[in-house]
C-alpha cells in the first residue's frame, strides 16, 4: 500500500532517507507504523561518545576529566549487548584513548549539538550538526563519527571508500542549507572525525555536489512517496545488530532472528 498520505507532510532528515536506502521495510516500521526503536551497542557507544565530546566542547568537563567520565558511565549508557568480544574491546578500548589524546581546540565555536531546521523545495527538513566552527578559512562542518571511513584516495577512479565517503558527505551538505540560510554563506569545509582512529578527513566544499545532494534528496523522497511494496533488505549482522526496530520485523524473525 502506498502512504503518501503520511510522507506528503512528513519532516524530513537524512536518517530517514539512508533508513529507506537501507531497507525499505525499516522505513515503513519506523515513520509509517511509528514503532520506537530499540538499543543497540552501536548505536549507544555512538551516543555516549557524543554526548562526551558535547560535554568537552561546551566546557562542562575539562580534557583531564573525560577518561574518568567514560569510565564512570560506560556502563549505564552502553546497554547494547556488543557482538563480540573483539568488537567490544576495540570499541571500548579506541574511545578511551581518543579521549585521553583528544585535540584542544583551536577555533571558534559557532554551534555543538546545533538543533537545524531547513527547506528544499517544499519539503522540511530537521538535523543536528555534531559542531559548526570558524576558522581562518571559512566555516567549518564537523560531524563525530565511529565509523572508520577512509581518506580519500586521490586515485582517477574513485574507489569503494571514495564512494561510501560521498555518500556519507551527503549528510554533511544537506547541514550546509541550514548553514548558508543562517550565516550567508556556505561552509568551506566539510569534517568528519573519525574519533575511534584517531582520524580527521576534511573536505572542501564542492558547489556541484551541494546541487547534487538536494537533488539526490528530493529524488529519495518522491521515490518514497510513491513506494508501495515495503521489501526488506535482510543481512543478518546489520539486521541483528543495527536496526532497532529488528524486535518488530517480521521478516528478520522469520529469518531465526531472536534478540
Ligand atoms: S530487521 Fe532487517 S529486514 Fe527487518 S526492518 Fe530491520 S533491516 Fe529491515
Amino acid at each position: 500500500m502506498n502512504y503518501s498520505h503520511i510522507t506528503d507532510s512528513m519532516t524530513w532528515s537524512y536518517s530517514r532517507i539512508t533508513s529507506y536506502e537501507d531497507c525499505p521495510y525499516k522505513f515503513f516500521l519506523k515513520y509509517i507504523r511509528n514503532i520506537s526503536g530499540r538499543r543497540h551497542f552501536f548505536s549507544d557507544y555512538g551516543s555516549f561518545m557524543h554526548l562526551i565530546i558535547q560535554k568537552y566542547l561546551d566546557k562542562e568537563l575539562t580534557k583531564q576529566e573525560l577518561p574518568d567520565y567514560y569510565l564512570l558511565n560506560f556502563k549505564t549508557n552502553v546497554i547494547g549487548k556488543a557482538p563480540n568480544k573483539n568488537i567490544f574491546h576495540n570499541y571500548f578500548s579506541q574511545g578511551l584513548e581518543y579521549l585521553k589524546n583528544i585535540e584542544e581546540e583551536n577555533h571558534e565555536i559557532l554551534g555543538v549539538e546545533k538543533e537545524i531546521s531547513f527547506n528544499i523545495a517544499d519539503k522540511i527538513f530537521i538535523g543536528y550538526i555534531d559542531k559548526v566552527s570558524k576558522a581562518e578559512d571559512g566555516i567549518i562542518i564537523t560531524d563525530n563519527k565511529s565509523r572508520a571511513l577512509s581518506p580519500r584516495s586521490e586515485k582517477s577512479k574513485p574507489t569503494k571508500q571514495d564512494q561510501e565517503l560521498d555518500k556519507y558527505l551527503r549528510q554533511l551538505y544537506l547541514y550546509s542549507i541550514a548553514v548558508e540560510d543562517e550565516f550567508g554563506i556556505p561552509p568551506t569545509r566539510l569534517v568528519f572525525n573519525c574519533f575511534r582512529i584517531q582520524t580527521h578527513i576534511s573536505e572542501p566544499f564542492v558547489p556541484e555536489n551541494y546541487e547534487k545532494t538536494k537533488d539526490w534528496a528530493l529524488g529519495s523522497i518522491k521515490k518514497i512517496s510513491e513506494e508501495s511494496e515495503w521489501k526488506p533488505n535482510i543481512e543478518w549482522f546489520k539486521c541483528k545488530y543495527l536496526c532497532d526496530v529488528c524486535d518488530n520485523c517480521e521478516y528478520f524473525q522469520m529469518f531465526g532472528g531472536k534478540n
